[in-house]
């Protein structure tokens, strides 16, 4: 019998580990569990929490049309296989991978479990477009590569020779098998989760991914160039929520992005820069570690706390950190610009603003979330050089040039003109001229070392 666990792939549809399962021909018991780790600090009454969960609760649903059961456990994995095990006659564990440190521990020790019970443990790549084995192999470097044009490039030529299409094995048609009850009682969820998911099932239900997905290829595609940045319209797809859960998979909208012939170059790259993240969490061993790079602990903390609720009395940022509040939504311009200014212009360390991100973020992805934080405070592959500080009020002038983003969440500024809004306010918490002279001295002294 195997036992499957889902992860960031809560879809019934083109998943690697359905088509393993299927020509495996064997029963199968499908799980998802919810790691205490990974609910840790409230996240489940937060916007990056409430998404994942309201996907769980989707993909709950999508089991129960078929027919079919998935148990949603809480526990440590290991500990829930190691029971499961005497119980069921389990000789396969098969999930997706992932790569953070956390995911990677948690995946040895599993596998341990399962080695040290005679079960074989099977993960496979799901997230990545270019299967990053393969690519490796198929690319032929044995240098990684740092650079994102080049990497860009040998990516688009390994898509057209070695595009892998969706899986075709559906839920539907695998043998599935239900938990024992007493097993499922032993690790069932806090009851406080159990009501939100219960709760979260209505909004679940009118979530579509793959319409979202249609929608922007049919209508907003051709804009995309010039629309991206005009971030008081949403000029851009707004699936990344959706394909971090893994709600849809990256080779699904690979393959509805070229259907038709559709070329869709511009859009085409940031998935390229999705997948650069990715390959720099497995190629670059500091990219979890970065941080040990910088020492700015001193300077005030007054000032992240001020940049988390929206009051740095620089309009453009405020209005930005006040959408991400309130809607868990952020523009990927005004995540740039409000990254810059806090690990630059007010000298903070990059993940006091990465883990704000990951509570506040609907769409928030821990390989992504860390890349996009990198890259503004100049670490890693390809990141910003040092001397680059985003002046966020020509920022807004040029992206923004009438000040309706500024307007519609900073209304106590609405009756200011064109000209004024986008100006730092006579309370604003830093010079931005002086803090970008210092930032830029501080950051090529750290830097040195580096
Ligand atoms: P579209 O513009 O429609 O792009 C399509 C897809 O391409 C996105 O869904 C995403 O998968 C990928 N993509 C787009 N821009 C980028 C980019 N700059 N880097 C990597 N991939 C990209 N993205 C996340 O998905 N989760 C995060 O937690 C996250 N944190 C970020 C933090 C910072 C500080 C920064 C600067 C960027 C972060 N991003 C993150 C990247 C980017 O902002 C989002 O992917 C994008 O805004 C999602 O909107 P969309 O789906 O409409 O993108």
């Amino acid at each position: 019998m195997i036992l499957f666990i889902h992860r960031k792939d809560l879809r019934t549809y083109d998943l690697p580990a359905f088509d393993l399962i299927q020509a495996a021909g064997d029963r199968s018991l499908h799980v998802l569990i919810l790691e205490p780790f990974l609910l840790r600090n409230g996240r489940h009454l937060e916007h990056s929490g409430i998404n994942f969960l309201t996907h769980v609760a989707r993909l709950q649903e999508e089991y129960a049309r078929e027919g079919k059961l998935l148990h949603i456990l809480y526990g440590e994995p290991e500990v829930i296989v190691g029971k499961l095990s005497q119980i069921h006659p389990i000789d396969l564990v098969i999930t997706h991978n992932d790569y953070t440190p956390y995911a990677l521990k948690r995946d040895r020790l599993l596998s341990d479990t399962a080695a040290g019970l005679g079960i074989r443990f099977l993960s496979c790549q799901d997230s990545m477009l270019c299967d990053h084995n393969d690519f490796m192999e198929w690319s032929g470097r044995n240098e990684p590569f740092k650079v994102f044009t080049p990497f860009y490039r040998r990516w688009r030529s390994f898509l057209a020779e070695r595009f892998r299409p969706p899986y075709t094995a559906r839920l539907q048609q695998l043998d599935t098998a239900s938990l024992d009850a007493e097993a499922v009682a032993e690790f069932r969820l806090p009851e406080e989760i159990t009501r939100q998911l219960s709760q979260l099932t209505l909004s679940a239900r009118s979530m579509s991914p793959g319409l979202i997905l249609d929608d922007f290829l049919q209508t907003e595609l051709q804009y995309y160039q010039v629309a991206r940045d005009k971030y008081a319209q949403q000029g851009t797809s707004m699936i990344s929520r959706h394909l971090n859960t893994g709600a849809i998979s990256v080779r699904t909208i690979y393959s509805r992005l070229t259907e038709d012939g559709r070329s869709g170059e511009d859009w085409l790259r940031q998935l390229g820069w999705r997948d650069f993240y990715l390959y720099q969490a497995r190629v670059d061993p500091d990219f979890f570690s970065y941080e040990k790079v910088y020492d700015l602990s001193a300077l005030s903390t007054d000032h992240f706390a001020a940049w988390s609720s929206g009051n740095t009395g620089i309009p453009v940022i405020d209005a930005a950190m006040r959408q991400l509040n309130e809607t868990g939504w952020m523009p990927n311009r005004l995540r740039m610009i409000t990254a810059m200014f806090l690990t630059k212009n007010l000298g903070c360390p990059f993940i006091y603003g990465e883990r704000y991100f990951r509570l506040k973020l609907k769409d928030y992805d821990n390989v992504l979330n860390r890349g996009g934080w990198l890259w503004s405070s100049s670490l890693g592959y390809d990141a910003s050089p040092y001397f680059r500080v985003m002046n966020p009020v020509t920022q807004s002038q040029t992206h923004d040039p009438d000040g309706s983003y500024i307007r519609a969440w900073l209304p106590e500024l609405s009756g200011l003109s064109d000209k004024e809004i986008h100006l730092p306010r006579p309370e604003a918490i830093v010079d931005l001229k002086r803090s970008r002279a210092l930032a830029i001295e501080t950051y090529k002294e750290i830097l040195r070392g580096t």
